[in-house]
């Protein structure tokens, strides 16, 4: 996992959503604004207060705000998706593997599995085979209803992984250790006194079990999604 360090303000998500969870419009428009912004810096910077060359520093904000641009056009068009505004083959054309509600208990061992949640290719690789002509088409709205309950992306996941094995190395240190003796705040240590990174797994079970305890963690599947995995 690169980058995993946070700052508080980058955790405060609440000026980009309106609601409990963002939507796909509001990254969209935000992105709009975020690339809006970026070249209105890279303007300004033409003319700088103090004479500094700063042509290479410009280059890389357009360029990055025609990557920022990108980014916000799939997202518009996937919120024009998930909305029903676009038709969507009912299944894939090249191997006539369903989606969505259709996929639940579907095998698709060539593909790692089966697309109940479609990923953003998937989804406009759907839309795309609409044009070609033949086959049935259905709407986002319509194979995806019931799923969405309990769902959880990768990313999010991850996240609480993560965190639940940070919580667990903090609480190994509040336990003492039964099998080298090691106290409140001590590392557990070898037979011959060397302090090891790793504590014994008597330790390890008993934090893991605590703090599993404290958040409710189950694993990797958060909430039981019936047939979703
Ligand atoms: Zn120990």
């Amino acid at each position: 996992m690169k980058n995993t360090h946070e700052t508080a303000a980058e955790t405060d998500t609440s000026a980009v959503m309106a609601g409990r969870n963002i939507t796909l419009d509001e990254l969209a428009t935000e992105l709009s604004a975020i690339e809006l912004r970026l070249r209105q810096l890279a303007r300004a910077a033409e003319v700088p207060a103090s004479p500094v060359e700063l042509a290479d520093i410009i280059d890389s904000l357009r360029s990055t705000a025609s990557t920022v641009r990108e980014t916000s056009d799939r997202m518009g068009l996937l919120a024009r998706i998930v909305d029903g505004d676009v038709p969507l083959a009912k299944v894939f054309r090249d191997s006539g593997d369903p989606w969505g509600v259709a996929a639940r208990g579907a095998d698709r061992p060539g593909y790692g599995g089966p697309a109940i949640v479609p990923t953003v290719w998937q989804l406009l690789k759907l839309a795309q085979d609409t044009k070609r002509p033949g086959g049935e088409t259905t709407t986002y709205p319509e194979a995806m209803d019931g799923i969405g309950i309990g769902w959880e992306s990768k990313a999010a996941a991850v996240r609480r992984r993560r965190e639940r094995d940070a919580a667990v190395a903090v609480e190994v240190l509040r336990l003492p250790c039964e099998k080298c003796e090691a106290g409140e705040g001590e590392q557990c240590k070898t037979k011959t006194g060397w302090a090891a990174e790793q504590p014994h797994i008597g330790r390890q079970r008993q934090a893991e079990a605590n703090v599993d305890d404290r958040l409710g963690y189950l694993g990797d599947n958060p909430v039981a999604v019936p047939d979703a995995r």
